[in-house]
């Protein structure tokens, strides 16, 4: 009998080891990682050189608190992550998940305001569905229905006022008019930062926006003095075909929150890259972030972040990401072509979804959801993929994530659609 506390009572395999795309249990059976867990292990898993970096850190220097020190990997390691970015003078705030970085970025956008004596500016507007984590403000800000329902209330509700997702099939400046008509109504001056994740991930199946919306949300937030926090923490890093997604609307937003590929699970790194007015609001205002964590910037996982990022750039997989994402998603559509369930297929990069239901009524099926029994199928044939069955309120929203490492090859790619169409 196991004594981990599990997330359900269904049986979990144990892993053993991990080699590539692929996962072994203790029965010897092995899996295609489809998803690269949660899409997380963006450069596959046991990739050589990862772990001697590690060892090395672990050496040198395994722990420092960010109230006595700095470190030589977070500055080198800040710096590289902010140069990527085509604005300078980014500030790196390194934590441990990505609900610790939405908080972060949450609290300062709050406290941005606040040193500029507009401490009325206390509302984040989010949307519906979303997920921005699990920690109470992460949820708090998170329209996902089947994610909150058992820990209602969560934090006050009238400070994560939602507008509807994107449409892709609306014009995207038009669509993007949500934000503002919301902050009009609420009155802009209550509103700290509008927060989104470029392209949707866990709640929305790679949703993402027509050409021109963010770039309207950030006229919006700039005629409105709201910040804009986009969560990369899925999408970023090269996962959905740019090293960070919003590129592709040519946008840089305030505040960017990464986390999941950032060490691509080979140590927990997540963090918030902050433009230089909001860390000099900060600094010039009270001179302090009021807020840490004891394992915020820590060293190893900072080296498997810049180990990982070396093995990024030196594989070229933001590129790699781009083109077998084409090439997946073009076999996607072929599958679709055979299963009527498959209402449609979407993503960019190597971050895909599969939107399933009736196909008569284009509604998701009665639970449990379609994308849960593809889910269980897939993985019972040694596929692993991300099902988003009841993320939302209601039926709809059934739905599957496929993100494989961005490193895998076009015969494992391949060896996924084959698998997918068994189950
Ligand atoms: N934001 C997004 C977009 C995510 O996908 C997730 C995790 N699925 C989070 C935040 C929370 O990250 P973590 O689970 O590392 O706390």
């Amino acid at each position: 009998m196991s004594s981990v506390f599990h997330r359900s009572a269904k049986t979990y395999p144990v892993a053993v080891r991990g080699q590539g795309v692929y996962l072994w249990d203790a029965s010897g059976k092995r899996y295609l990682d489809g998803a690269s867990g949660a899409l997380v292990a963006n450069i596959g898993h046991g990739h050589p050189g990862i772990a001697d970096a590690l060892g090395r850190q672990a050496r040198a220097l395994p722990f420092v608190h960010g109230s006595q020190f700095t470190s030589e990997i977070y500055e080198r390691y800040a710096a590289r992550l902010a140069g990527l970015l085509p604005q300078d003078g980014y500030r790196f705030w390194a934590v441990s998940g990505g609900s610790e970085a939405v908080e972060s970025a949450i609290k300062l956008a709050r406290q941005y305001h606040t040193e500029r004596g507009e401490s009325g500016r206390y509302r984040i507007v989010t949307r519906k569905p979303s997920y921005h984590g699990a920690s109470l403000g992460a949820l708090a800000a998170s329209g996902m229905g089947a994610r909150r329902a058992l820990y209602r209330p969560l934090l006050n509700e009238d400070a994560f006022p939602k507008i509807p997702r994107p449409d892709p099939r609306v014009d995207g400046e038009q669509d993007a008019r949500q934000l503002e008509t919301l902050l009009l109504q609420l009155g802009p001056e209550s509103v700290a930062a509008f927060i989104a994740e470029p392209v949707v991930g866990a709640s929305d199946a790679a949703l993402s926006p027509a050409a021109g919306y963010y770039q309207e949300v950030q006229r919006i937030c700039a005629r409105h003095g709201v910040l804009f926090i986009a969560d990369e923490v899925m999408c970023g890093l090269g996962r959905a075909g740019s090293m960070f997604a919003l590129s592709q609307w040519h946008v840089t937003p305030d505040l960017l929150v990464l986390g999941k590929g950032l060490a691509a699970g080979y140590a927990p790194l997540a963090g918030v890259l902050a433009a230089p007015h909001v860390h000099a609001a900060v600094m010039e205002g009270s001179g302090a972030f009021k807020h840490g964590f004891t394992y915020a910037g820590h060293p190893i996982s900072l080296a498997a972040g810049d180990a990982v990022l070396e093995v990024i750039e030196q594989q070229n997989l933001v590129e790699r990401s781009r083109c077998a994402g084409d090439a997946l998603l073009a076999g996607l559509r072929d599958l679709a072509q055979d299963f009527s369930q498959i209402l449609e297929v979407r993503g960019r990069g190597l971050m895909l979804g599969l939107v399933l239901g009736d196909p008569d009524t284009r509604e998701a099926y009665d639970d449990p959801g379609l994308a849960e029994r593809l889910g269980r199928a897939a993985f019972a044939h040694g596929l692993i993929t991300y099902p988003g069955s009841g993320a939302l309120d209601g039926r709809r929203g059934d739905h599957l994530l496929l993100g494989p490492p961005l490193n895998a090859t076009d015969r494992e790619l391949d060896e996924l659609l084959s698998l997918l169409r068994v189950a």
